[in-house]
């Protein structure tokens, strides 16, 4: 009978694929007793969620496909057994839901989200299922279930794709709705820049900054960690955390680790990062490796390149701690594959696509490859644009950017610079270099930007 409880409940309820996914599927009936139905979930964090949001519509298709009115309670399966006892006999407060006054909001902005990353694209694993759910509960019910939502995992796991996915979920629902994510960079260089119009005798400006981040129904911060440090940052940040979790606006907050380990960031933004949900993104497990790469493969309409199994199965035993570098490999496999003019894929091709993947996470050494890599990860500009000849701000600010970083952080010539950005001469390269030094002076968004490259580049 449950299964057509709880497919009754999808279609009469409305639920989403994915909502009933991460709710309803791996709900299991523990046991029945009296007039009580126990059942189990997957962690505990989730039962406020499914209790306000799921009880009454699973209460009803309970009732009409048995004919009984049944009590439900809930056990987390996340739990050791002896506590799993006790939710037998407890019974879990249900919340009052209460009805708030909806406003209306202009459209909403739906700059800054990256159309690829959604709910729909994300591959829920071992390593991140918790961080999904939670997620998702935010995303179904902004301001209402964890706030703030502190995501933490190493690069290239997956945060900002779950803080994206979000954004896009709530939007879908309520284009009304004010959604601004941001990276903390954006934060602090529109801070510094509110700042400085400040001194110059603009009043305006600090009002604008304060508008643009604190009238909002849901604000995401990215990669949190680089505001450590920086003082006004922080106590601007401070004052904006408060003014929206005093309103019941959604916070989330995504960093590369947990806030009891942020030692030098205050202790008053620790705390506040801590009063809502923590969940880390771990490193995903073979089959969810192999998983991710499937669906890239449906994603990104790679199946006509018909990639045997085996040639799949080595990427993913080799690349174990990123999923950004699992990706890439992918993609460079295919790009050997067209350039080489080869027949077929086999191990070997992959061998060669993950040469230069495999080495750098074990010498912590800084070499202008990595430097490119990270800038151009950072600037969302291609390795090969970087390299070729194209002169808009943009890729001509980020090329100089490669230029002075590999001049500061390793000791190559301006000449194996040069080389390395497809060619280009050692005096062009020194312009480059002088450029940035010179305008890192007085530009501060500038200097802050440069800084946050660094700590991606050498996080020590
Ligand atoms: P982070 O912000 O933690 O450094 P990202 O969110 O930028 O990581 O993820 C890096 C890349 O890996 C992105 O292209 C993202 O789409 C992809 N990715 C990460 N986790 C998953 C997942 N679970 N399923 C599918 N793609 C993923
Ligand atoms: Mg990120």
């Amino acid at each position: 009978k449950w299964e057509e409880i709880i497919q009754k409940l999808k279609v009469e309820y409305f639920l989403s694929n994915i909502s009933f996914e991460t709710w309803i599927r791996p709900l299991e009936v523990y046991e029945i007793r009296g007039n009580t139905l126990y059942l189990t979930v997957n962690f505990k964090a989730s039962i406020e969620h499914i209790q306000n949001k799921y009880l009454l519509p699973l209460k009803v298709c309970i009732a009409e496909v048995t004919g009984t009115e049944y009590q439900i309670k809930f056990i987390p399966r996340d739990l050791p057994r002896e506590q799993q006892r006790r939710y037998l006999e407890k019974t879990a407060p249900v919340k009052e839901k209460t009805h708030k006054h909806k406003e209306v909001s202009p459209i909403a902005e739906k700059a800054n989200l990256n159309p690829k990353y959604t709910f729909d694209t994300f591959v829920v694993g071992g390593n991140n299922n918790f961080a999904h759910a939670a997620s998702l509960a935010v995303a179904e019910s902004p301001g209402e279930v964890y706030n703030p939502l502190f995501l933490y995992g190493g690069v290239g796991l997956g945060k900002t794709h779950l803080m994206h996915s979000i954004a896009h979920y709530i939007l879908d629902r309520e284009p009304s709705k004010k959604v601004l994510y941001v990276t903390s960079e954006t934060f602090t260089n529109d801070l510094i820049t509110a700042i400085r119009n400040g001194k110059t005798g603009n009043d305006l400006a600090m009002n604008a900054f304060r508008d643009k981040y604190r009238n909002n129904d849901v604000l995401l911060i990215d990669d949190v960690q680089f505001i450590i440090g920086k003082e006004s940052t922080q106590e601007e940040f401070f004052h904006t955390f408060n003014h929206l979790h005093n309103a019941g606006k959604q916070i989330v907050i995504s960093s590369d680790k947990p806030p009891k380990d942020m030692t030098t960031l205050e202790a008053r933004l620790r705390t506040r990062f801590e009063w809502g949900l923590i969940a880390d993104i771990s490193v995903p497990d073979y089959e969810t490796r192999m998983a991710i790469l499937y669906k890239k493969i449906e994603l990104d309409q790679l199946e006509r390149y018909q990639i045997p199994d085996e040639v799949i199965q080595y990427i993913a035993m080799n690349i174990k701690t990123n999923i950004r570098e699992l990706e890439g490999s992918l993609n460079k496999l295919i790009a050997l594959y067209r350039i080489g003019g080869r027949k077929n894929f086999d191990v070997s091709l992959a061998a060669e696509a993950l040469k230069d993947m495999i080495a750098p996470d074990e010498s912590h050494k800084v070499t202008p490859e990595l430097v490119l890599d990270v800038v151009s990860d950072h600037f969302n500009v291609s390795v090969s644009e970087l390299k070729g000849s194209r002169r808009n701000a943009r890729t001509a600010g980020a090329r100089q950017i490669v230029m002075y970083l590999c001049r500061q952080m390793t000791d190559a010539s301006l000449q194996s610079i040069g080389d390395l950005l497809g060619g280009r001469d050692h005096s062009t390269v020194n312009h480059g270099v002088d450029k940035i030094a010179r305008d890192v002076e007085k530009d501060e968004t500038l200097r802050n930007t440069i800084e946050i490259i660094q700590k991606k580049i050498s996080p020590l």
